[in-house]
């Protein structure tokens, strides 16, 4: 359906660019577009960072101790001077107003600019922390802003009620945009345009979580009215911040669930569950499903069974067993005449896979194919065909498997491994690979409920929240790296014990290169130190068939200690490996350490994990470290993560395919994200929702924002 020429309207001023705005001309729109504002729309949806309280303007003798305050005086004195403690300069500014004086100090500042700008008998009102010393009270790092006309404070309160008198929103800046132009400028756009705002969420939604009108809940936000709550508003926990943060969810969420129910309503491949090859598998593995995985499996099996295809995430710590819950499955599907695919996000641990689903498949007659990069072509080609004749029961492979020209004969199951690692196009992209295959996706990095609500929101979830029986925690202890010699003979025991061991070299930089050299160079100072013991290097370079024979013989027990780069950071399974080492583990993310040291701990010996830390580590990177050595719960390092790096970094936005938001948080408005999701989730299963009148703008809205991003179609 065609937009409805008022929501088309809406879209078009919103789109105005910037450079229309009164006051704004070429100079402002270069500091604008390096803010990355360009529209209009862009600075509504761009909100301050901060308010100021300037409602009331104190006197110089009533300005309270340990308060941010506001007040106006004339410049009695100025220039640079010595703090008396350690010599070091400062500008200093003695400001009066009759009532009283008071000092201003900087210790970081432009000599010219402040000698110009703090000239003596300018006045101008100060914002900032007044603290008392003695005596004396002082206010470090003010803010200034010089009155431009001529006359005592009252005068020049009344001349510029703009920035005087109320609650002031503090904007984002750049060099040369001052945040008094900055907050002239957004006036302008949030006057003119927000009026056009109009929400499109169902009344009784409005209504039911007390929700302002939109166009209210962004002059709010940008203009808050001075009885407000100060503290709320600098906490985001306003209405208008809550309207706005719940309007963005809400689409999102909506379009989500919509997404859901179309896969609902997709037809797949419905299977039954014969047992003829779990059952054999089930016997011949050495040791029994746990209560969790068997209950994750029987969710799989009820999907397969289905008439429309599976779109399940399996959540699992490392180590919780997930691999053979996928085989499992993977069993299901060929019982069914079908073949399946997984994709693991490394070549190393695409070849573990292959070896391990081969030693299983080979005893029940069944076929596994790998394919990865580094093969040759000639093996590739062999490999591909073998996948689209229908010969492979199991493709199992890295993202080569996702590439163009690889076809199967009839794919009815796709199995992502370590799905974190991928976007979420290669979803897409495996699924397209088949008529409506199911799919299976699995994450070691357990990830936040706010965050897999939206990054997974159309996928079901299944979590494996048990570790296979006898394991020993592993013990976490952080190293200086000038004790390492120390540590070594530690090792030696273990060694002599019959144990096995990894020690790891961090990503010096973004390149393979030097990554490798640190690596290469940290083996042949091991093998000096280990004279007695086989060191092997394994790094993602190598070809192929080494890197097989490398953990091959790691797993044979013919390497004692396996140098590496993070190749081995995901899915590595050496059960007698008990020591693990990690060089430079400040340099790593918790999620990253996380999985790295769920390379060891996985039988039931007591395993170690040292992490190595230089002189140089930063407060933030020991705390991080800190964090490890209290915990091995996935859940609680990742939501540490979270807390520590904020929500981007944790996931390296891009890869991950999380959206990013304009004024939510997801740290900060999990709860707010609960209830969009609840509502907008609701809505979508109204079965009227898509073909009711009553819903067009919001569908429309909701095109508008995430179409193109979730894939939606035909929802207008
Ligand atoms: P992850 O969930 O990290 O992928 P894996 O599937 O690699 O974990 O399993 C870790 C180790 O635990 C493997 O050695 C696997 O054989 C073993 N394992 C899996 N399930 C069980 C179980 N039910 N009992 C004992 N060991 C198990
Ligand atoms: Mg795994």
């Amino acid at each position: 359906m065609p937009l409805t020429p008022s929501r088309q309207r809406v879209k078009q001023l919103l789109s105005t660019p910037l450079e229309t705005i009164r006051g704004v001309g070429p100079r402002l729109v270069e500091k604008f577009s390096k803010l990355g504002l360009n529209t209009v729309e862009d600075a509504l949806y761009t909100l301050p960072f901060r308010y100021e309280d300037r409602r009331t303007i104190r006197k110089i003798s009533q300005l309270r101790n340990g308060c941010q305050e506001v007040f106006f005086g004339e410049i009695l004195a100025a220039g640079e001077t010595m703090t008396s403690r350690n010599r070091k300069k400062m500008f200093e500014v003695i400001v009066g107003d009759g009532s009283g004086q008071i000092v201003l100090k900087w210790f970081r500042y432009r000599r010219d600019w402040h000698k110009k700008h703090f000239a003596i008998g300018k006045k101008a009102f100060f914002i900032g922390e007044v603290k008392r010393y003695g005596a004396i009270r002082e206010v470090h790092h003010p803010d200034a802003e010089f009155a431009d006309g001529e006359g005592g404070m009252e005068q020049l309160i009344a001349s510029d009620p703009l920035n005087y008198g109320r609650i002031l929103p503090v904007y984002p800046l750049t060099e040369g945009l001052h945040q008094k132009t900055a907050r002239k400028i957004w006036k302008e756009v949030v006057d003119h345009f927000a009026p056009y705002l109009v929400s499109s969420i169902p009344e009784e939604i409005q209504k039911r979580r007390r929700l302002m009108p939109l166009q209210a809940a962004m002059r709010q936000v940008h203009w808050p009215d001075n009885d407000s709550d100060i503290d709320q508003l600098n906490r985001t926990l306003d209405s208008g911040h809550r309207t706005l943060v719940y309007d963005e969810f809400f689409y999102l969420e909506l379009g989500l669930a919509l997404k859901r129910r179309g896969i609902v309503l997709e037809k797949g491949i419905p299977f039954t569950v014969e047992h003829r090859y779990t059952k054999p598998l089930a016997a011949m593995l050495p040791f029994r499903l746990t209560n969790a995985q068997r209950r994750v499996l029987g969710e799989i099996k009820l999907d397969l069974m289905q008439p429309h295809p599976m779109n399940r995430l399996i959540q699992g710590d490392v180590g919780s067993g997930k691999t053979i819950v996928a085989l499992m499955a993977a069993l299901v599907a060929i019982e069914n005449d079908t073949q399946v695919a997984i994709v693991a996000p490394t070549e190393i641990l695409a070849e573990q896979h292959f070896l391990n689903f081969r030693h299983w498949l080979d005893r029940l007659g069944l076929k596994v194919v790998l394919l990865s990069g580094s093969m040759t072509a000639k093996e590739k080609r062999e490999a591909v065909e073998m996948i689209r004749q229908g010969a492979a029961h199991l493709v199992v492979g890295t993202h080569a498997v996702l590439q163009e020209g690889v076809e199967f004969e009839r794919l009815g199951l796709g199995i992502i491994d370590e799905q974190h690692r991928f976007g979420v196009k290669q979803r897409g992209v495996l699924k397209k690979k088949g008529q409506s295959p199911h799919v299976l996706v699995m994450t070691a990095t357990p990830i936040p409920r706010t965050l897999s609500l939206t990054l997974y929101g159309d996928l079901a979830l299944s979590v494996i929240d048990e570790l296979p029986p006898g394991r020993t925690p592993i013990v976490t202890r952080i190293v200086m790296e000038r004790s390492r010699e120390r540590e070594y003979s530690f090792i030696r025991t273990e060694l002599n014990a019959g144990r096995q061991g990894y020690i790891v070299y961090p990503l010096v930089e973004e390149s393979e290169k030097t990554d490798l050299r640190a690596a290469s160079e940290g083996a042949e100072h091991l093998a000096a130190a280990f004279p007695d013991h086989t060191i092997g290097l394994i790094h993602g370079r190598m070809k192929a068939d080494e890197k097989e024979a490398v953990m091959q013989n790691f797993k044979d027990g013919r390497i004692d200690i396996l140098v590496s780069t993070t190749v081995i950071e995901v899915g590595i399974d050496v059960p007698n490996a008990t020591i693990m080492m990690i060089e430079h583990a400040e340099r790593f993310g918790l999620a990253q350490l996380h999985q790295l040291r769920g390379r060891v701990g996985r039988g039931s010996a007591k395993s170690t994990c040292l992490l190595l830390r230089s002189d140089r580590c930063s407060e933030d990177g020991l705390r991080r470290l800190q964090v490890m050595t209290e915990t091995t719960d996935g859940f609680r390092i990742a939501e540490a993560d979270l807390e520590i790096r904020g929500p981007g970094e944790f996931l390296g936005t891009r890869q991950s395919g999380m959206p990013d938001f304009r004024v939510a948080n997801l740290l900060r408005d999990g709860r707010i994200l609960e209830e969009a999701r609840e509502d907008a989730f609701a809505l979508a299963n109204d079965p009227e929702f898509l073909a009711d009148m009553k819903y067009v703008q919001l569908r429309q809205v909701l095109l508008q924002r995430w179409g193109s991003r979730l894939e939606l179609a035909n929802v207008g």
